[in-house]
Order: structure tokens, then sequence, then C-alpha cells
């Protein structure tokens, strides 16, 4: 980069970029640069007059009196097992909120020393972790943010910055940096960031990282606007300028962390210090689940010597394990929790009008399928997504509205689909005739006037409107433009309001028309 390309300061920077931005490089942009010596403390802030807020954000908060056992009930209805972690994190939860109500109703309590609940969720892939806590968020009514720890680098690094987390929270709240600052943060794969002692192939970041996240665990004031979003600094600067030097930051000691992670050869290390001899296994956490109790034994020197700094893995007091998902919890998933993954098929297939039936066997057959995936309730979707995926293309341009999902459909979704499209030759004839219906009763409604239509003309008009790539409307309404005209002449001449649609009728309309018309005329001549 040579002398004269190099940015004076960040604020000329911006102005360039501006420029780029609007085309124009000789438009001058008054930006005045905020020294921090030019605000005057005392020089009355410009602030938006405070608006009183009838839909208070931070109502649900404030009136938080749920009790352990409500949120345990609550996350039952969507959570399938994991009945010691809802029980832990409901406690966990209820402590924390209470706490944030009771420094609401009391700003004194604010400046105590609280020790804050962050949790640590232990559990393979795809079983619920981050579903109950998305769940939690949504009964509580706060924000909620899931970032993947592996994202993170240090400070100064190219990458994310932790602190993005925060600023997501207020973009998830919709600004609202009040309700913000209560909120949950998730962050998964924190095992990921544990710096290897063994091994030599961990890089230190890890650690860096682990530092990081402690800071805004902990307390801390991040500052909303980001070093590189340009809009963000274009933010930051008006505000300055309004001489809020405060505005725009965040304090993170409300903000409720999660980590979570898989934490495989964990159970090795523990394992290793507890002795085999000391696995206690009970009907809830059977032999086969032994990797979740060895997990449940964890204590911080484990985690220490998995690659963790003590700091930071003391600042997880709840540790949490989540047990894997066998076939018969993920059968439990698709026919009881609330929001399955089937209910979203279910509304899928009801946007194009379509309804499914599934039966118990069909059920069964997706469930063990999918625990064949290893990846938890996430192999229901997979499962699900490889059936269902061409019956959602094909099935919303049929006139199909129902089919019944069945084991063989499981096997062999191509073959059955094609059952299903075979169906829909009949189903389609229907549809048409009631299009036929509609279109009469809509000619009824207009005109007072009821048009018959025989089978053989039934049949005509179908075929008018699948050759034509039509709807039977389209094709009506084209074909009989100018009956209601001609009809009500005949009405008038002979009374009769009910008129026979013929073959001929379809075919050559006005011809048939005329006919009907003179026929009327010579009628009524004939009778007077
Ligand atoms: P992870 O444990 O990896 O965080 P998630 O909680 O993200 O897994 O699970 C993915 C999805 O699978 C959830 O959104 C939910 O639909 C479903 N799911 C996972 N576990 C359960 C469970 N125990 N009960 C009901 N649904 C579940």
């Amino acid at each position: 980069m040579s002398k004269e390309d190099e940015p004076n300061n960040p604020f000329e920077e911006l102005q360039k970029q501006m420029q780029q931005m609007l085309g124009n490089p000789n438009l001058s942009i008054m930006i005045n640069q905020p020294t921090g010596q030019e605000v005057d403390p005392e020089a009355p802030v410009d602030a938006p007059p405070a608006v009183e807020d009838e839909d208070d954000p931070l109502r649900r908060i404030r009136e938080f009196e749920l009790k352990p056992r409500d949120v345990s009930e609550y996350l039952d209805r969507f959570v399938i097992r994991q009945s010691e972690a809802k029980k832990v994190l409901s406690v966990a939860i209820c402590d924390h909120y209470n706490h944030v109500r009771q420094c609401l109703e009391d700003e004194a309590l604010r400046e105590k020393d609280y020790a804050k609940q962050n949790i640590i969720l232990l559990g393979p892939t795809g079983v619920g972790k981050t579903y109950l806590m998305r769940c939690i968020a949504k009964l509580i009514g706060v924000p909620f943010v899931k970032a993947d720890a592996t994202k993170f680098t240090e400070t100064g690094y190219v990458g994310h910055d932790t602190e993005d987390l925060v600023r997501d929270l207020v973009k998830v709240a919709d600004g609202n940096t009040d309700l913000a600052q209560y909120g949950i943060i998730y962050i998964d794969e924190i095992d990921k960031i544990a710096a290897q002692t063994t091994g030599g192939g961990r890089d230190v970041s890890g650690r860096g990282v682990q530092t990081n996240l402690l800071k805004l665990m902990e307390e801390t004031d991040v500052s909303l606007h980001s070093q590189t979003d340009l809009v963000s600094q274009v933010e930051a600067i008006m505000d300055m300028q309004r001489g809020g030097r405060n505005r725009g930051t965040l304090n993170t000691r409300h903000i409720l962390f999660i980590v979570s992670g898989a934490f495989d050869k964990l159970d090795e290390i523990i394992k290793r210090r507890v002795g085999k001899t000391r696995i206690g296994f009970t009907r809830e956490h059977p032999a086969d689940r032994e990797s979740s109790a060895l997990l449940r034994m964890v204590q911080t020197r484990d985690f220490i010597d998995y690659g963790f700094e003590p700091e930071f893995i003391g600042r997880q007091p709840v540790r949490v394990v989540c047990d894997p998902l066998v076939a018969d919890d993920l059968e439990e998933i698709l026919l009881v929790s609330e929001d399955s993954i089937l209910n979203q098929y279910r509304r899928d297939f009801a946007g194009y009008g379509i309804e499914f039936a599934i039966g118990p066997d069909a059920v069964k057959e997706i469930a063990t399928r999918a625990e064949a995936e290893q990846t938890g309730a996430r192999g229901l979707m997979t499962v699900l997504e490889g059936v269902f995926r061409e019956y959602k293309f094909a099935l919303p341009s049929t006139a199909i509205q129902h089919f019944d999902v069945t084991p063989d459909m499981i096997h062999d979704p191509a073959a059955a689909l094609v059952g299903v499209m075979e169906s829909r030759e009949v189903t389609e004839l229907d549809v048409r005739r009631a299009e036929v219906d509609r279109y009469v009763a809509y000619f009824k409604a207009e005109h007072d006037l009821v048009l018959k239509f025989n089978d053989k003309a039934v049949d005509t008009l179908i075929a008018a409107s699948e050759e034509a790539g039509r709807s039977i409307r389209e094709i009506c309404e084209s074909k009989f433009r100018d009956y209601q005209h001609g009809l009500k002449l005949i009405a008038r001449n002979t009374g009769r309001k009910t008129f026979t649609i013929t073959k001929a009728a379809i075919l050559a309309p006005d011809k048939e028309l005329s006919r009907w018309v003179v026929q009327s005329f010579e009628d009524r001549a004939g009778g007077s």
C-alpha cells in the first residue's frame, strides 16, 4: 500500500467509503470527528423525547413469577426426554430471572455481587440442547442468539468477534437494548475451543477465545457499533455527536450464557479418573448410555484436562447432561412433540391445500431410519426430507388433496409417488366437475339464470380446459361471455330461466345461442 492510499484516520476512510457508495468522489460529506474533548458534558443532550412505551418490552420479565415446575412442564410439551436437563435448567432459569426481576424492582440490588448461573450443556448432537434453550427464551419472552464457538477468533484477527454475539442479541431484540441486556446467548461447539494439551495439534487461539468469552460472561460494556460495519460506524458517530458517550453500549451483566458441546472423549478422561467400577447404571441411565453416565460425573478438573482454562470452566457452575435419543424417543417426538418436524410438513402441505394421514407403522419406520443416521432428532429431518422431497414438488401442481404416508412410502418414496399420482385422474375429474358447479353458482348469483351442463357438455368442457391449459372458469367466461344477454332475452320472450348446456353449445356457443334466441322469438310469435 502506498502512502497516498493509506487512510489518515478512520473518519477519512469512512468518508471515502461513503463517497464510493454514493458514486461521487467529489461529494463532500461533513463528519464531525468526535475527539472526546469536544463533547461538553453539560450541554443539553439532543435526545429523542422519552416515549411512553405502552407495550413495555420488559413487561414479561418484570412480571416473571414462574416456578421451576412450570418451566419444566412447558418444556415437556416440546422436548421429549431430557428430564434431568429440564429440571436443572428450570431451576437455573427461575433463579436468574427472579434475580433480574428483583434488580428491576430495586436499583440498589443491581450493584450487589451476584454469581450468574451460566450453564454448560453436554450431550451428542441433535438431542434438544438448543431446542430446550430456545423454548425457554420464548417462554420468558427474551431474545435468543446462537453461534458456534468455532467461528470466533481472538480480537484483532480476521473473523468474528465474540462481542458480535451481543450485537446480534440487540438485532434479535429489534434494536431494543433494554430487552437485549436480559437475553440469552447460546454458544455451541464450545468443546472445539478447548486448547489441547496433548497431541500438540491445537493452536493457542482456543485459549484466547476462552478469555474473550469469559470477559463477556463476567461483565463488560460492549459497543453496539461494530468496528467493521460501515453503517454501524456512522451510527456511532451520530451517537457521539449527540453527546451520549455511553450510548451505544450494552452491559453483559444480566445476559445469560449457555455453552454446549458434544465433548467427545471427555468421557474417557472421566473414566480414567473414576475407574470403571464406580459407574452406576440405573433404569434411567442404562449401560448403553455409558457415555452419558460418565459425563454426569464430570468435575472441573476433567474439563481442565480436556483443555479448558480453570477460570473459564469455573464460570459455568450449572452442568447438565443431555441423553442420546433412541428410536422410541424419535417416535415420540413425531407423535407427541408440539411443533415437531412432522407438523411442519403438515403445515407445508396444507399451504397447497393438501393433507396427509400417517399411521403408527410409518412413524416407527421413520424413527428407525432416523436413529441409524446417528444425528439425534436431526435424523428425522433427513429421513422426512428424503421421503417428501418429490412429493412436495409434484403434488402441489395436481388436484390431489389427500395422501396416505405408509411404510412402503418410507421404503421407496419414488415408487409410492407413482401410485399416488395414478389416483390423480379420478381426483382431477372431481375437481374439474366442482369447478363447473362453481361457475353455474356464479352465473346464477350474477344473472339469476340457471345453466345446466349435461354430462357430454361437462366432458367437452373439461377436455377444452385441459387442451388450452386454462381453468374451467376461464373457458366458461370466454365461451359464454354473451350468454347473459341472449338468455335474458329468451327469458323475456318465454319466461324460461333454466337452460341446458349441451356439447353443441360448448363447441359453437354463439351459433347455439343465436339459434335459441331465434327460436324464442318464433315461440313468442306462435304463442301470441
Ligand atoms: P442440539 O442438541 O444439537 O442442540 P437441537 O436442539 O438443535 O440439537 O435439535 C435439532 C432439532 O431437533 C430441534 O429443533 C427439534 O426440532 C428437534 N429435537 C431435538 N431434540 C429433541 C427432543 N428431545 N424432543 C423434541 N424435539 C427434539
